[in-house]
């Protein structure tokens, strides 16, 4: 379509009432949740840009299908529906239905570590992080050089730096290496796309040695659409067929259906090879549930079904990216420092550019989330000091590389005029830049602190 204006291809049926508060209200808000957004209830939140997970608007499709999910304990027709359609997604055989993402990691990372084992991904999800680490196996990301500096514009920043890749695995061992996992679209790195051609070089290199290569697809399809638009050779192809090109350079796959496939709650681990996928069964059947179901309902096994044939709407795509685009284009135009290129579910800021003046101590990132906050109602999530910073022995602050505010945009959820607003709770925002005064935390755990850490404004 050529008009400029955002078209999102659906009609609301059915709609959720946001409760719009004013100002005054969210002080007192924000002041009970201690500063902290993770404490707020969602009904005093407007606009919430906390997580793409699990937070899409499902289709009346899926919905429909909800109704007719097959409750039955072992060969449920709705498994059956979901087993389908994920083989013909991945060219798969082998399908185990999990919760959500991190039960597949922790079945298939469980099985293929252990001591003495090295995982290696241009950046490994927390939670792959997690569940690697906790196997006793070591997990080292090698993205790309151009992956580092956030400002920098270039088309792939989610590659993996296959250089290394190919010198790591020859250090460590072909029979020391887990599995090379690439992460598509590099999470952790903004959501950033991964080109086909750096994945044909991982699929090479993986070959040549004989290592597993597993992908980490919560955000295939967003990452097809990045493919097709700056990889040439894509240009004609559709977003299934590119999605389908990469599983096929694969071994296997692992992904949260939270993302791409549409779904409040489910996921998979997809496997070519028939003793691997026996293995993680048996796990699967100890701690997930039965191989039809592995922990969801029918309905949701339904729902997730027709989630993954819908996500490659060539119109959804393109309201979905032009959506997220727009939205980091008109907050740099405005004089708003974010990382560029925009990745595909997310815009990230970066809040020590945008507060030069308070020190990182008093964690900008989560300054500029109190303010969104309380101008707007916007719930955002600091990706800096606060959730990464340690203490050295004296008990000063080690900050993190970034001091960076993460917007995920949920999918199919807010309109254009959504998004405007937010654009517009930013303008207002740009005028009081020069504030000097963070927050202190006052009370927080020995771990993830971030989600229930207590703060107060500084001299306030
Ligand atoms: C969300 C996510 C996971 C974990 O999935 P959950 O469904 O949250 O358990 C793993 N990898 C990536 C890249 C993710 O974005």
């Amino acid at each position: 379509m050529a008009f400029k204006t955002i078209f999102e291809p659906f009609r609301i049926k059915m709609v959720e009432p946001i409760s719009v508060s004013t100002e005054a209200e969210r002080e007192v808000y924000l002041k009970k949740a201690h500063y902290n957004p993770f404490l707020l209830d969602s009904e005093q939140v407007m606009i919430d840009f906390l997580t793409d997970s699990g937070t899409s608007a499902m289709s009346a499709a899926q919905w429909g299908g909800m109704m007719v999910g097959d409750e039955s304990y072992a060969g449920a027709i709705s498994w059956h529906n979901m087993e389908k359609e994920v083989q013909d997604l991945t060219g798969y055989q082998y399908i185990l239905p999990t919760h959500q993402g991190r039960a597949g990691e922790r079945i298939l990372y469980g099985h293929l570590g252990g001591k003495g084992k090295v995982f290696i991904s241009n950046t490994h999800f927390d939670t792959t992080r997690a569940n690697i680490e906790f196997s006793g196996a070591v997990a080292i990301d090698i993205p790309v050089e151009e992956a580092k500096n956030p400002m920098l514009d270039h088309p792939f920043k989610g590659n993996m730096d296959v250089v290394q890749l190919d010198a790591l695995i020859q250090k460590h061992g072909t029979e020391n290496i887990g599995a090379v996992i690439l992460t598509v679209t590099n999470n952790s790195g903004g959501g950033q796309p991964v080109s086909m051609k750096n994945a044909k070089a991982v699929s090479e290199i993986c070959k040549k040695h004989n290592v597993l290569f597993i992908l980490d697809c919560c955000r295939v399809a967003e990452n097809a659409y990045f493919i097709r638009h700056r990889e040439e050779e894509y240009a004609q192809n559709n977003y299934r067929e590119i999605a389908q090109e990469m599983f096929s350079l694969a071994d296997g796959a692992v992904m949260s259906a939270k993302k791409d496939a549409l779904v409040n709650m489910g996921g998979f681990l997809a496997l070519k090879d028939k003793s691997l996928a026996d293995a993680c069964k048996n796990l699967l059947i100890i701690t997930e549930g039965f191989a039809t179901y592995g922990g969801l309902s029918g309905r949701d096994m339904e729902a997730l079904a027709i989630g993954l044939k819908e996500v490659f709407d060539e119109d959804y795509l393109h309201y979905r990216i032009r959506s997220t685009t727009y939205l980091g284009e008109k907050l740099k135009a405005i004089g708003v420092p974010i990382m560029w290129p925009v990745g595909g579910h997310a815009v990230y800021v970066d809040a020590k550019q945008f507060y030069p003046n308070i020190p990182i101590d008093e964690y900008p990132g989560q300054v500029l989330v109190g303010e969104l906050y309380l101008k707007g109602g916007i719930r955002s999530v600091e990706i800096g000091s606060l959730m990464f910073g340690k203490y050295d022995e004296q008990h000063h602050l080690v900050p993190a590389n970034w001091e960076l505010v993460r917007l995920a945009i949920p999918r199919r959820v807010y309109t254009q005029s959504h998004i405007e607003y937010v654009i517009e709770v930013f303008a207002e925002l740009m005028k009081s830049r020069d504030r000097k005064n963070g927050y202190r935390i006052t009370e927080e755990p020995q771990f993830l602190r971030h989600f229930t850490c207590k703060l107060e404004p500084v001299n306030a």
